[in-house]
C-alpha cells in the first residue's frame, strides 16, 4: 500500500497537484473480506466491488466498518439497482436512463457517476459521449441521486501512454459539463491517470496481487 500512495503522491508531484485531491479506490473483487478488514486496518477507506453477488457475501463485515465506503464499478443491470443502491454508497457505472430512474427509486441518497464509453474497442457498457446531456438531464431528475462525476476504462494495453488519451478525453467532457469526479486509472496506468486530472483512481492488483481467474 505503502508503494502505491508513493506513486500517487510522485504523480500528483509531477502534476502540480496535492495527492489529497485523488482518492484511492481498493478493488477488493475476487478477495474475501478479510482482505478488505486488513486494508482497513492499514488505512484504507474507500472499496471498489464488482459483483452485487459476491459483495452480498462480504457485506455483512465489511458494511460494519465505520467509515468505510463502497463503490460500485462493475456493469450493473436495472435489475440488480435495487440491491446495489442499498449495498453501495457510490455507483460509478451508470450508463442508460433506464438505470439512473430505477436508482432513483432508492429510498437512501446515492452517489453517482455516468461511466464513458470512448472507443469501439472498449466493453460494451458505457454511454457513448453523445449520449451524455440526456443521461445528465435524467440523473438531475432524480433528487436522491447526486451526480460526483465521469468515469472510464480505456481498452486494456501494457504501455500506460495508451490510456492517456482517453483519460484526457474524459477530463474535456467533464469540463464540459462541469463535472468535478473523474473516476480513472488502475494498477497499470494511474500516473497517466492523475496527471490528466483524476480524483479518483481504482487500484486492484497493484495493492492486493494478481487475482485467480
Ligand atoms: C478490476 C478493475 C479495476 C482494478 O484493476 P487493476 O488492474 O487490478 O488495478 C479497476 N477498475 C475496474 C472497472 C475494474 O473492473
Amino acid at each position: 500500500m505503502a508503494e502505491v500512495r508513493e506513486r500517487i503522491e510522485r504523480a500528483a508531484a509531477r502534476a502540480g497537484r496535492r495527492a489529497g485531491e485523488v482518492t484511492l479506490i481498493a478493488v477488493s473483487k475476487t478477495f474475501p473480506a478479510a482482505v478488505i478488514l486488513e486494508a482497513y486496518e492499514l488505512g484504507l477507506r474507500d472499496f471498489g466491488e464488482n459483483y452485487i453477488q459476491e459483495f452480498e457475501r462480504k457485506a455483512p463485515e465489511a458494511r460494519a466498518l465505520v467509515g468505510a465506503r463502497f463503490h460500485f464499478i462493475g456493469h450493473l443491470q436495472s435489475n440488480k439497482s435495487r440491491r446495489a443502491a442499498e449495498l453501495f454508497d457510490a455507483i460509478q457505472t451508470v450508463d442508460t436512463a433506464k438505470l439512473a430512474r430505477r436508482l432513483g427509486e432508492s429510498p437512501r441518497p446515492l452517489e453517482v457517476m455516468i461511466e464513458v464509453k470512448l472507443s469501439e474497442e472498449q466493453a460494451k457498457s458505457g454511454a457513448a459521449p453523445e449520449a451524455l446531456p440526456e443521461l445528465i438531464e435524467a440523473i438531475r431528475q432524480c433528487p436522491r441521486l447526486r451526480l460526483t462525476g465521469l468515469m472510464t476504462m480505456p481498452p486494456w494495453s501494457e504501455d500506460p501512454e495508451q490510456s492517456r488519451p482517453y483519460f484526457a478525453r474524459l477530463r474535456e467532457l467533464a469540463a464540459r459539463y462541469a463535472l468535478p469526479g473523474l473516476s480513472m486509472g488502475m494498477s497499470h496506468d494511474l500516473e497517466a491517470a492523475i496527471e490528466e486530472g483524476a480524483t479518483h483512481v481504482r487500484v486492484g492488483t497493484a495493492l492486493f496481487g494478481s487475482r485467480k481467474p
